[in-house]
């Protein structure tokens, strides 16, 4: 048998999720919670980083994410939920990693670099924002994961977490950090209806889980094809067209797909018949999903009953890392 990892994922409550977070995490989690010990973290404190001025927002999508995680298979009986900013261990160990990382290393993180430039922030980035690669290395080492199912935008944050935990086992000769390895999925980027390279909250180019059938078929008839294919009988383009990108991700039926394919590219099939197909796979996909978040959303004390007990659950766990981190950094003063 193989040996049981340690799983340690989570999401900003900065929206509901969407299609991208299924096929670059979740879909992931639902799988491994059946063979590994998995924590899922909802991220508000990172959250709250670039929504300092809109705490209501990360407040009221904690609910929304747990919905979300829940009406896909997430099993809280076999994963544990909880919420980043109540387990007090996380920001005292990202204070003792922020001595272990220079200034410019922060700088050449891809990932925020882009983030910085699509938020507009430029030199006025918030130190918390900048600083936020760090925080998530203290999420991952504190419950000891060893395994990150995420996109592929996180993978940055990965080698940034690695080289943390080198270096602090290395200055305080001590083997307490594991380093996680990465799991990234066969599609590790959704790309955006509106053909952009990421699905995302933000962007605003996203199909939801709780959308409704309506909204879902007005996204998929408005998304971005092949600008190129402009009649029916022109060749089409499948590579860097989301629409073929969604039905790989989602569709079942790979001969048909194929078939697509080759038609779309030999030219004679319109993008709205394609698109009629792709609203069937994912209103399939979607449905189940859709009802039962709908269910599950008409008691959310239960929700958050939840998320307390995942809490009380992560808090232990962290506080025992941090008890370690402490000892081996030798401030541990009354033993
Ligand atoms: P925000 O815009 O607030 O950053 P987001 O949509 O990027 O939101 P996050 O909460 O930052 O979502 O990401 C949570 C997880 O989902 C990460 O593992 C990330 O890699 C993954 N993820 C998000 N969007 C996509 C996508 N389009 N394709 C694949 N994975 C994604
Ligand atoms: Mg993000």
């Amino acid at each position: 048998m193989t040996q049981k990892k340690i799983i340690l994922t989570g999401d900003r409550p900065t929206g509901q999720l969407h299609l991208g977070h299924y096929v670059g995490s979740l879909s992931a989690r639902v799988h491994l919670q059946n063979l590994h010990r998995q924590f899922v973290m909802i991220a508000d404190a990172q959250a709250l980083t670039d929504h300092a001025d809109d705490p209501q927002k990360v407040r009221e999508n904690i609910l929304q994410v747990a919905l979300d995680y829940l009406a896909v298979g997430i099993d809280p009986h076999k994963t544990t939920i909880f919420i980043q900013s109540l387990v007090p261990a996380l920001p005292e160990m990202t204070q003792y990693f922020l001595n272990l990382v220079t200034w410019n290393r922060l700088k050449h993180n891809p990932t925020v670099k882009l983030e910085i430039q699509q938020k507009g922030y430029g030199e006025e980035v918030p130190a918390g924002f900048m600083v936020y690669p760090i925080s998530q290395a203290a999420d991952i080492t504190a419950f000891k994961a060893n395994l990150v199912p995420v996109g592929d935008d996180q993978i940055p944050m990965i080698e940034q977490t690695i080289e943390i935990v080198r270096k602090f086992n290395r200055i305080y000769k001590t083997d307490v950090l594991v380093e996680p390895e990465i799991l990234t999925s066969a599609i590790a980027r959704l790309p955006g209806l509106d053909g952009r390279a990421k699905m995302s909250k933000s962007l605003g180019n996203a199909i939801f889980f709780a959308d409704d059938a309506d909204s879902v078929s007005k996204k998929v008839k408005g998304m971005y094809t092949d600008p190129g294919h402009l009649r029916v009988e022109d060749p089409g383009k499948v590579e860097g067209n989301p629409v073929f990108t969604y039905l790989d991700a989602f569709g079942t039926d790979k001969t048909n797909i194929e078939e697509l394919k080759d038609h779309y590219q030999r030219g004679g099939l319109g993008d709205s018949s394609v698109k009629k197909y792709l609203l069937e796979v994912l209103q399939a996909f979607l449905e189940p999903i859709r009802e039962r978040r709908k269910e599950l959303a008409k008691d959310p004390k239960q929700i958050m009953e939840m998320l307390h007990r995942g809490t009380e659950v992560a808090i232990a766990a962290a506080d025992k890392t941090l008890h370690d981190v402490r000892k081996s950094m030798g401030i541990n003063y009354f033993g």
